[in-house]
């Protein structure tokens, strides 16, 4: 061993001075650059501040001023007419995918459409949503893509290609048969959607794989076959055992992981709540006492208001009607303090068609204040997120993402779906304020 090492070292070193390697550059000097913000809401305080400037070093935020004057020689971006808020966050995402209202189009795209050729649209979809104003994604699944979205990540990651800071899911787990491509002939061999996962064992493989090809969370789909039951709630068919959604969970859990979980009906949602989930997405039938455990547990709910707006005229069955029930779940999880982070399913329609943002929008008509609309997408989501010491809100030490709108988003909240000026760590992307 300790040969193969000296020979290494020397092959290295060989290799090192024979190379014509560029000169390193010099360490470049962090940039300083100025915003003065007519309106500024900081994410933190209720209030809006006027007048606010805010300094910005390298990537990061060096001060929020009220009033203040930007030191000699530093450039100042006039947003003195604009409202200024935190990058927005979009915690249910599936970049891979250009929309799936009926089976053909999501067949379509894993039958017909290369990985690589998804992985552009992907490159596309990502500056789409930096371009409304969203500085983060989670991305919740590559619905057949395997783990291409650790490559997008990465290329955002490494400056590549524009778009915002991502955290991603990769292949997502059903048990065999529990999600699409379903239905073909026994002949043929198709791609999944997810990866199947049958027993214990597979489960705690599966997670440990997906992590070491780079997934930051684990997702699973706990439950298929929406149906309203006697009682009026919105039930479903549980996917997992108890036993496999538990052992995802606590094999993702000690590696430092954590876990969202797809979960409609009622009875996914109990399934997954029991298993120790983080958050659950979707959620259009949670009932009270599951918000009560969600509460007591600490879990997140994202709910992703406009794709069952969206896919419900297209699709058959109980779908107009489960936008309804998510509705007054919406209403009753709000009065009992569900901790509720924005989410779209962006790539549940076409990235092209819908605004990301319209989810405030649905937020504010079902209830929720402006400003605790604007939370789901900032501090709430940077605490699912676990990077509420490095984003979430505009302060001292957080990454300069900021966006602007021309308007006052506590009056109209439409005015978000408006975004006319985004910089993400510190470099602008976007100014139409100019
Ligand atoms: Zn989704």
């Amino acid at each position: 061993m300790i040969h193969i090492r000296k020979l290494l070292v020397c092959l290295a070193l060989l290799t090192f001075s024979v190379s014509a390697f560029p000169q390193e550059k010099p360490a470049a000097v962090p940039q300083k650059i100025a915003i003065r913000a007519g309106r500024l809401i900081d994410g933190k305080s209720d209030t809006v501040v006027a007048n606010a400037l805010i300094l910005i070093e390298g990537d990061k935020i060096l001060s929020v001023t009220p009033g203040g004057t930007a030191p000699a020689g530093v450039e100042v971006i006039d947003l003195s007419r604009a409202t200024v808020l935190p990058g927005f966050v979009d915690a249910h995402t599936h970049v891979l995918l250009q929309g799936d209202v009926t089976e053909e189009d999501y067949d379509k795209q894993l039958l017909k459409q290369s990985i690589p050729y998804r992985a552009i649209l992907a490159a596309r979809n990502a500056q789409i949503a930096l371009a409304h104003g969203f500085t983060v994604l989670r991305d919740v699944e590559t619905e057949g893509a395997m783990y291409a979205d650790v490559d997008v990540k990465n290329a955002i990651a490494n400056g590549e290609i524009p778009g915002p800071r991502m955290q991603v899911s990769t292949r997502a787990m059903t048990p065999t048969g529990m999600y699409p491509l379903l239905g073909y002939s026994w002949e043929l061999k198709v791609p999944t959607g997810v990866q199947y996962v049958d027993g214990v064992e597979q489960a705690r493989k599966a997670v440990r794989e997906q992590v070491m090809y780079g997934a930051d969370w684990i997702k699973y789909y706990s439950d298929h076959g929406y149906f309203y039951g006697s009682d009026g709630i919105l039930h479903s068919h549980v996917n997992f055992t108890d036993e496999e959604a538990k052992a995802i969970v606590e094999e993702t859990h000690r590696l430092g992981h954590k876990v969202a979980a797809h979960a409609i009906g009622s009875d996914g949602i109990a399934a997954a709540l029991k298993a120790g989930v983080d958050s659950i997405e979707h959620g259009d039938g949670l009932t009270e006492p599951l918000m009560d455990e969600m509460v007591r547990k600490g879990v997140y709910w994202v709910p992703t208001i406009i794709v069952g707006a969206y896919v419900a005229p297209g699709r058959a069955g109980n779908w107009t009607k489960m936008v309804e029930t998510e509705k007054s779940a919406f209403q009753l999880a709000l009065k009992k303090g569900v901790k509720i982070v924005l989410g779209t399913d962006a790539g549940g329609f076409d990235w092209r068609d819908v605004n990301e943002a319209k989810e405030f929008e649905y937020y504010v008509n079902y209830g929720m204040t402006p400003m605790q609309a604007i939370r789901t997408a900032t501090t709430t989501a940077a605490e699912l997120l676990g990077w509420s010491d490095k984003m979430g809100t505009i302060e001292a030490g957080k990454w300069a993402d900021l966006v602007a709108v021309s308007g006052d988003p506590l009056k109209d909240i439409t005015e978000l779906e408006r975004v006319k000026f985004v910089m993400k760590g510190g470099a602008v992307f976007k100014n139409d304020l100019r």
